[in-house]
């Protein structure tokens, strides 16, 4: 079954196209970015696999002229993969935010529409962008099934003792205040596949997920089931990332909306999108740039590193006493794939536990699953480059099949 996996951002629309035998046979046809939607100008790149990528700039108005162009790349008689729309047979969509209305993924009907909407308000920025790309989808082919897939919807197994926060009850009872999690998609990949990898049973098992990227957030897992994880009623709360703070005292915002005379709009923006390694550090989100900064004697960067590390040993360590111990403790996502020292001076953070890192095996992880904890090691380490888009794909070609 051919399957369109879309994830739609505010200005661009990711796509890959999957050829799906089955959960684990599968072909990837063909991925790509438009960018730049509703700007003078705008770009698509699109990568078949075995043919050469192709970069086409052009104004592209608004997110359905963005799907069209999508869908003609994708039959191109050049460069695209399929020869008509009707090859693709469903059609699945990212999405942030579904509170505690979804524990799943889900075929697309009004309802659900109206249920992705509610949830605008925690995902201003995502979820608008999602209905977008769900809407413009069935403009152009709306006699394909559309599933939905959520990142919140891993983590609602949380038991209410870790989501709720120690606000008066009566604001999660009239707004939903409450935490949710992120980029469950990907913790429930890595778990499966770190599970897998180390020969354990997922329906016996302690793992903790580490998803270090511009966002990151680490997931407690037990028996395959998420107990706790560190973003909460919106993607900032948890550890330091490229543009977010993580968790402050909440004291410190009317403090500072106080000092800087600032509106509610402007603190969330400093917040989201000035605090992390660009806030603390000064001069960029990128980890890359971050380590070259360091190295160079930049000592802002090095604080930015130095407080990566620290918060996710702080987080590991406190869900390891969550769930009276681990097996398995799995990195994953663009900092934690690419960087070995990060993987290794965590885990030896918990050395005091038994955890010992095969250098060799870590120095060598780059792209692929590996074990990269010595034989002896108390706890298995392991790196897995996560796959959202696999997750989206399997879920999407389940729902289509059991419509048939
Ligand atoms: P993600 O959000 O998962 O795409 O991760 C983005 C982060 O991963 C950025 O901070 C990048 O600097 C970092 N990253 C990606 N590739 C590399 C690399 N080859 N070496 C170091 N850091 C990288």
């Amino acid at each position: 079954m051919k399957v369109l996996v879309i994830n739609c951002g505010s200005s661009s629309v990711k796509y890959q196209l999957l050829d799906m035998h089955s959960d684990d046979d599968f072909v990837l046809m063909a991925k790509g970015i438009v960018e730049k939607i509703g700007l003078p100008e705008g770009v698509l790149t699109h990568k078949p696999s075995g043919k050469t990528p192709v970069e086409k700039k052009l104004y592209i108005p608004d997110h359905k002229v963005g799907m069209k162009l999508v869908l003609d790349a994708l039959v191109d008689p050049e460069h695209g993969v399929i020869s008509s729309f009707e090859e693709i047979e469903a059609v699945g969509h990212r999405i942030v935010q579904g509170a505690d209305f979804f524990n799943g993924s889900v075929l697309v009907d009004e309802d659900v529409m109206d249920k992705i909407e509610l949830c605008c308000d925690f995902a201003p920025l995502h979820n608008p962008a999602h209905i977008l790309g769900i809407r413009a989808m069935q403009a152009v082919l709306p006699a394909v099934p559309q599933v939905v897939t959520f990142d919140t919807a891993f983590h609602q197994t949380m038991e209410p003792k870790a989501y709720m926060y120690a606000l008066p009850y009566e604001y999660y009872e009239k707004y939903r205040v409450r935490r949710y999690g992120a980029h469950g998609t990907s913790h429930q990949y890595v778990s499966q596949r770190g599970a897998k990898l180390a020969g354990l049973d997922l329906a016996n098992s302690r793992i903790i997920t580490c998803h270090i990227g511009n966002g990151s957030s680490i997931t407690a897992i037990r028996n395959g089931k998420c107990v706790d994880t560190s973003m909460g009623f919106t993607p900032l709360e948890g550890m330091i990332m490229g543009t977010r703070c993580g968790c402050i005292d909440a004291n410190i915002l009317p403090y500072l909306m106080k000092k800087e005379n600032l509106t509610p709009d402007q603190m969330t923006d400093i917040m989201n999108k000035k605090s992390g390694f660009i806030g603390l550090g000064g001069k960029t989100s990128d980890m890359r740039d971050t380590v070259a900064l360091a190295a160079g004697g930049d000592e802002r960067a090095q604080l930015v590193i130095d407080k990566v590390k620290h918060d996710i040993v702080k987080l590991v360590g406190g869900y390891i006493a969550e769930m009276g111990g681990v097996d398995l403790i799995i990195f994953t996502a663009g900092i934690a794939e690419n960087n070995a020292w990060l993987r290794r001076d965590v885990s030896k953070a918990f050395e005091f536990l038994g955890v010992k890192i095969d250098d060799a095996a870590n120095d060598a992880a780059r792209y692929e699953e590996a074990i990269i904890s010595a034989p002896s090691s108390s706890i298995k380490v392991a790196m897995i480059p996560t796959n959202e888009e696999l997750v989206i794909a399997r879920d999407t070609m389940h729902i289509a099949q059991n419509l048939k």
